[in-house]
């Protein structure tokens, strides 16, 4: 089903509407249930101290993390305790071209915040591919596709990190690409996240954000507690 801007509970504003208020929240955030460092309770103590408003707790899921119910109820009971808006999310792998996502339908009602990523480019046979086999001048273009595929037909709110493989492994992202994938969201009301641990080059990905004008989600990939805010931060000196 298509998900109409209006219909995003109002979590995400167009990048042109981002006003200094607006900033003051972190969407993506892993604490010690995955890979992170922090407690839930430590990254929201944190989160008052520093000011947000607003925080999306975003664990990596698979389609079997069974775990993932009792995360979300617990989230939801210190999410309660806090004048901070806490939000229940998860950070689920695009698993091919047509976008779909390893989660499951359980899964996906239990949050209010879905954050499609590419983690790993799929191969042929049904597994992945090693990055270091896959040709330098082939790398953004795959990775393109799979977020395009997200974009297309996928069911979650948000493109997180949206050529942050190709970054990541030193290859770069082209504009012309990054600009479509924000013109296919803008069509698809998905949110396209400004995420400062991928980011290059934060200039050139708010120019471009600013003629597509695309919904935006504000994440800063915290791990560490101290990386809480780092992408609100950034955004309130350059905007
Ligand atoms: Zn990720
Ligand atoms: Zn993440």
């Amino acid at each position: 089903m298509i998900k109409l801007m209006s219909e995003n509970n109002g979590i995400f504003s167009q990048f042109c509407n981002l006003t200094p208020d607006l900033l003051d929240c972190d969407l993506h955030i892993h604490t010690v249930a995955t890979d992170g460092k922090a407690s839930v309770k430590e990254v929201i103590v944190h989160a008052e101290k520093i000011g947000l408003r607003r925080i999306a707790f975003t664990e990596h899921v698979r389609a079997d993390s069974e775990w993932f119910f009792k995360f979300a109820d617990d989230v939801r009971e210190l999410g309660r305790q806090t004048k901070v808006t806490v939000l229940v999310g998860c950070e689920a792998r695009i698993l091919d071209n047509k976008g779909t996502l390893d989660i499951t339908d359980t899964i996906r009602r239990e949050c209010d915040v879905v954050l499609g990523s590419v983690h790993r480019f799929p191969d042929s046979t049904g597994g992945y591919l090693a990055f270091s086999e896959v040709p330098a001048q082939e790398f953004a273009q795959i990775e393109f596709e799979l977020a395009l595929g997200f974009l297309r037909h996928g069911h979650g709110d948000v493109l997180a990190h949206p050529g942050g493989m190709s970054i990541k492994f030193g290859y770069g992202f082209p504009n012309g690409l990054l600009r479509q994938l924000m013109r296919k969201a803008c069509e698809r009301g998905i949110a396209i996240e400004l995420n400062s641990s991928y980011i290059s080059n934060m200039y050139d990905f708010c120019s471009l954000a600013r003629e597509e004008n695309p919904l935006i989600s504000i994440g800063s990939d915290v791990h560490k507690i101290d990386e809480l805010g780092q992408c609100r931060n950034i955004l309130k000196e350059i905007l």
